[in-house]
């Protein structure tokens, strides 16, 4: 029974409230709740059981109990985050809240352009929905597949069509929501246009479950991408890379909806460790770009558009040299080797990540900066700045060089972080571009956030949860929410 290993200081009398809350089967324990401890980077791992409602009803009525009971609680999407954010405590006396049982697509409107699915949604599946409507709903990342709608909300993801489509926050319609006391707020709305009041839903994006559950998500929908174009170009630096999209954007009629930057260190990490993955062009260079434009005409001459381009900028110099996809497996093959840029690091060893943004023409000098600053002060880390230079947001990874000791590298991090954050203040740029603070970036944002900001941030908070129990510890420090 779960009450026997039960493995907090949790009441029995509260275990078995919770249990009568839930119904049978839907509270887990022991080895059943492991999977859902530890984060997906292996940074935290936290004690507890698990809930796993099945409708926003019980989620809700598990909420007034929690609320009632003092008892913190911990949602849980597809843990793929970054910054440690689905992750209960050590403490033992948490709730991780999965949503992965309110999986369903509420309802397709291919009229409206618009899909309600439930919070536990994988992405990949939402994304299905919608191509079978004919439609394209665009958020894409490298963890599709496993996170879902509620967690890409809850952290206003990005991915690899920013540049375009805008972040999470900006598909959104409406939200359903369970709040800390369990009430319900359900504004499913699809409506383009309401203008009634403060737009209470935007609190909720990217609030990293602070200030409630979500279980339900109205997106918006656009048309399904009949053609696409894609090329892997080597570019003389970063500098040609930002001139070439500005270029791109004009001459496609602004189609590009990918343009991501990859240096040489990245190919050699990917070709070396993940399956499959070769370098695209013959010789090598120092830097790339993988862009890709996309129409819903199906007969766009996006192709010719992208060849006439880069011819335009190979003479120019801009470009050194470029592969078009002719095919859609190699068109696979260049999104293969851009995405497995992680797991080719973590294979490579240890490595230190920031996820950072300034605006996109400064993005050259802030490599150029950064660069200089960690070649003197890291040299037993070799730099990979890679990912969506056409939102200016950078994953500024340090890897550990070959044979260089790991414990001594990684213990510069937090000096290391703080010059790069540092530089990205100095730029008026965003130290979390699209991973969010979780439980990893508490200390940064405290740091770096104006303290008018700060003072705001935690008097919403006291609004949303006067009890303090949703996702204790994340983004706002307990003591000081
Ligand atoms: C290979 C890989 C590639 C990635 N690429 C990108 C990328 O390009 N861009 C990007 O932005 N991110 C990227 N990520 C990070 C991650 O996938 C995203 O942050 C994603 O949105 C997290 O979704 P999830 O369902 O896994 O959320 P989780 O990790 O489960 O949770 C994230 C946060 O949201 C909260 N939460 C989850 N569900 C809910 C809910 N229903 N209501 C309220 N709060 C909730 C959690 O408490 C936690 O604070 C990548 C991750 C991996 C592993």
């Amino acid at each position: 029974m779960i009450f026997a290993s039960a493995p907090g200081p949790l009441e029995p009398q509260t275990l078995a409230g919770l249990e009568q809350v839930l119904g049978p089967g839907r509270l887990l324990a022991g080895p059943e709740a492991e999977p859902f401890l530890t984060d997906h980077r292996q940074l935290y791992h936290g004690r507890g059981l698990v809930a796993r409602p099945h409708t926003a009803g019980e989620l809700a009525r598990l909420l007034a109990f929690c609320n009632e009971h003092r008892i913190g609680v911990v949602p849980q999407g597809g843990n793929t985050g970054y910054c440690g954010g689905a992750t209960p405590d050590e403490s033992g006396t948490q709730l991780v809240v999965s949503l992965a049982r309110l999986s369903r697509i509420r309802q397709v409107d291919p009229l409206n352009y618009s899909l309600v699915a439930e919070a536990g949604c994988i992405l990949a599946d939402a994304q299905r929905a919608a191509e079978e409507a004919e439609r394209f709903f665009p958020l894409s990342l490298g963890s599709q597949g496993s996170c879902q709608i509620g967690g890409n909300l809850s952290t206003n993801a990005g991915g690899v069509h920013v540049l375009r489509y805008g972040m999470m926050r900006d598909l959104v319609l409406g939200l359903e929501v369970a709040l800390a006391d369990g009430r319900l707020l359900s504004s499913l709305t699809s409506l383009r246009k309401d203008n009634t009041g403060y737009d209470v839903k935007s609190l909720f994006l990217g609030a990293e479950g602070t200030l409630g559950i979500i279980t339900a998500a109205s997106l918006k929908l656009f048309p399904k991408i009949r053609c696409s174009a894609t090329a892997f170009a080597a570019v003389p630096d970063p500098r040609a890379a930002v001139q070439l999209l500005a270029r791109l954007r004009e001459a496609s009629g602004d189609r590009v909806s990918s343009f991501e930057l990859v240096p040489r260190l990245a190919i050699e990490l990917t070709t070396r460790h993940i399956p499959g993955v070769r370098d695209p062009l013959e010789a090598p260079h120092s830097w790339y770009v993988l862009c890709e434009l996309t129409s819903s005409r199906a007969a766009d001459p996006l192709d010719s558009m992208l060849t006439e381009c880069l011819g335009e900028a190979l003479q120019g110099g801009l470009v050194r040299d470029a592969a078009l996809a002719a095919s859609e497996r190699e068109r696979a093959a260049f999104w293969k080797l851009r995405e497995t840029i992680p797991e080719a690091q973590r294979l490579d060893g240890a490595s230190l990540k920031h996820d950072i943004s300034v605006p996109v023409a400064a993005i050259p000098e802030f490599i150029e900066r950064a660069g200089a600053w960690l070649r003197e002060n890291a040299p037993d880390g070799r730099l990979i700045a890679y990912g969506h230079v056409g939102d200016g947001n950078l994953h500024l990874n340090l890897n550990q060089a070959p044979g260089a000791d790991r414990a001594a590298f990684l213990a510069r991090s937090e000096p290391i972080k703080r010059a790069i954050h540092d530089l990205v203040r100095d730029f008026d740029g965003s130290f979390s571009a699209e991973h969010g603070i979780g439980r990893l970036k508490v200390g940064e944002l405290e740091h770096y956030a104006q303290p008018v900001e700060l003072a705001l941030m935690r008097a919403i908070k006291r609004v949303f949860d006067p009890r303090g129990i949703l996702n204790p510890g994340k983004v706002l420090r307990r003591d000081a929410q």
